[in-house]
């Protein structure tokens, strides 16, 4: 689960990019089709961005993030995901390094992400 980290409080970061909400409602990983859903987190629940239920084979993403922070938070229950399918053994740190630094570079480097999706 990614969950914010230290206190939070009533400001709200500054949105950039795109929306919030997950163009897509389904995510193939490995063979297996996960759904992508967005919730709406309640008052009484502790913080969180999202989490991954490997069993209902969905992703579950808060509303109440930004757009850079959601797709970060998508990109961390896939990895999620991909390491309980494939057992590596990955730890919640190792997980948000992988996702968050995946996440920038693909950001940072357009060029090379449409090179290596280019269909061949
Ligand atoms: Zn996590």
């Amino acid at each position: 689960m990614a969950k914010t980290k230290g206190k939070a409080t009533k400001e709200r970061a500054p949105k950039r990019g795109g929306p919030t909400e997950v163009p897509v409602n389904v995510v193939n990983i490995l063979g297996k089709l996960y759904a992508i859903e967005q919730k709406v987190p309640q008052v009484h629940e502790e913080k969180w961005f999202g989490f991954a239920d490997e069993t209902g084979q969905r992703i579950v993403y808060t509303s109440e993030q930004g757009p850079d922070q959601c797709r970060d938070t998508v990109l961390h229950e896939i990895v999620h995901i991909l390491e309980q399918q494939l057992v590596c053994g990955l730890k919640e740190r190792e997980v948000s390094v992988l996702a968050t630094g995946l996440y920038q570079i693909m950001r940072d480097n357009p060029e090379l992400m449409e090179w290596i999706l280019e269909p061949l």
